[in-house]
């Protein structure tokens, strides 16, 4: 066990350093001459890889990132001395990243609670900071100029990287679990042409910009970018910000945008690249709150439609999808049945046993009742002990069929109350059927559930049809 263990920490050391290498080796290349879009991906590639992984790094791990940093350094024949000190600041900024994001709730790891992004701005400013201080010693030896400025460099670039990349990384969607998800043609995601008007407004007005020129120009997508992080997921909006920082320093730096102002000093360079970044933080938040607000809407919407005990349908939820499902056009015409089921002498159950006994009774019938239904029924618990089912399509001899086999399911099934005694309950159900959906749902259930009141009077644990 132990062995296979380590077996695998070695191949996925192995698989970090050979990113490092490549996203370094990718760095190095792409490289425009100058600084305005230098670009350096590995270090925010690098600390979002550590925290995403499903094991926290070892020393192993450490290991081989900074062989991949040391191997393409010297690929670059920057020699030993060079590389060493390179790759400790760059393994000083993305070590302090990976310690404070991995102290913090997943929920905040993955920018999904509206103050995320406060504390991610904390945690990227802390990173730079530390690759920073590091360049107060390297910088002057490596490239000339004082510590002060070997600090901004190093602590600009990093912040730059950190807030352009970091949230791509952060947001990735784990694909295994979408694949299970949307394992279905049917389950993906629906697209329609009107959810690109975002993504249009976005190119519009990067294009606008190219056109109008001035210094004005470089926060003219901000109104489009907030539209997609209230349209498109986390992770798209992510993707979206990314494009727009690296999009507008490659514009400016080639002259396709014009803004009037001279880059000719570092410290004016500097500031453009922070600020172009720093714009792109107002729609990551929007979109980091629009994910807890879906998800707290859905846990609302849930909670209201749902039965807490047995967590199927609750009265209302089942009234809804019953007048939803009797709308659908392609059921108008087909035959359809309604159940009214009731757990006979439930009352008894709790008087003998105690409640607890009969809530244990109540979700056991309901998950006995789901087994029986097909993909498509309804099954509500109306109130009490009471259930019913919609069964759309179904003629009145397979309702009855369903009918009577979650009768002899509930019947053979039995709860342990203790003592070594167990306890054995049955359900009366009642059976409506309509050939077709014109009859309001209410009107369907009282039928039922006089067929219901049949089967008491008939000695219970029985199936009886209107
Ligand atoms: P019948 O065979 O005629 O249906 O008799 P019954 O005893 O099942 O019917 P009655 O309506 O007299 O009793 C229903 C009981 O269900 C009374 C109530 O205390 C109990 N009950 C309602 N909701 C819950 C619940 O959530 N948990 C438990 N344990 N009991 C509940
Ligand atoms: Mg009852
Ligand atoms: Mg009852």
């Amino acid at each position: 066990m132990t062995g296979s263990r380590s077996g695998f920490d070695l191949k996925d050391a192995l698989l970090v350093g050979a990113l490092v290498f490549a996203c370094s080796i990718f760095g190095i290349y792409t490289a425009p001459p100058g600084v305005l879009a230098a670009f350096w991906p590995t270090n925010a590639v690098l600390a979002g890889l550590l925290l995403r992984r499903q094991h926290p790094p070892n020393l192993l791990h450490w290991l081989a990132a900074a062989s991949g940093y040391m191997l393409a350094d010297l690929h670059m024949q920057h020699g030993w001395p060079k590389s060493a000190m390179l790759t400790c600041t760059n393994l000083m900024g993305v070590w302090v990243a990976y310690f404070l994001f991995s102290r913090m709730d997943a929920d905040y790891q993955n920018l999904r609670h509206p103050r995320s992004m406060l504390r991610f701005v904390l945690v990227v400013v802390c990173a730079a900071a530390a690759a920073g201080v590091a360049g107060i010693f390297i910088h002057p030896v490596l490239f000339g100029g004082s510590h002060a400025y070997g600090f901004a460099f190093w602590f600009s670039t990093e912040l730059v990287n950190y807030i352009a990349i970091l949230p791509v990384m952060l947001t990735f969607p784990d694909l295994g679990r979408w694949m299970k998800a949307h394992q279905r043609r049917a389950d993906w995601p629906g697209w329609r042409p009107e959810q690109l008007a975002p993504l249009a407004a976005f190119a519009g007005s990067l294009w606008l910009g190219t056109q109008l020129g001035g210094p004005g120009v470089i926060p003219y997508p901000i109104p489009a970018m907030l539209w997609c992080a209230l349209t498109y997921s986390l992770f798209a909006t992510a993707g979206i910000t990314l494009f727009f920082s690296m999009w507008t320093l490659l514009a400016i730096s080639s002259g396709t945008l014009l803004i009037g102002a001279n880059f000719d000093s570092q410290q004016a360079i500097m500031s453009l690249r922070v600020g172009v970044t720093l714009t792109a933080l107002a729609p990551l938040t929007v979109a980091s709150v629009m994910v807890a607000r879906n998800e707290l809407l859905d846990r609302l919407k849930y909670a209201a439609s749902h039965d807490p005990l047995t967590h199927v349908l609750n009265r209302g939820g089942f009234m809804q999808h019953a007048d939803a499902l009797l709308a659908a056009p392609q059921l108008m015409r087909r035959p359809l049945a309604v159940l009214m089921m009731d757990i006979d002498f439930f009352k008894k159950v709790n008087d003998s046993y105690g409640h607890a006994a009969g809530d244990t009774v109540l979700v056991n019938f309901a998950r006995i009742a789901e087994g029986c239904l097909r993909g498509g029924d309804l099954l509500g618990r109306l109130g009490g002990e009471e259930f019913a089912v919609l069964l759309p399509g179904c003629s009145a001899e397979d309702a009855r069929i369903i009918a009577q086999r979650v009768c002899d399911a509930f019947a053979r099934h039995t709860v342990a109350v203790g003592d070594g005694k167990l306890l054995n309950s049955t359900v009366s159900i009642g059976v409506h059927c309509a050939a077709g959906s014109g009859t309001p749902v209410e009107t369907m259930l009282s039928r039922a559930d006089a067929a219901l009141y049949k089967a008491k009077q008939s000695g219970r644990n029985r199936v009886e049809c209107a």
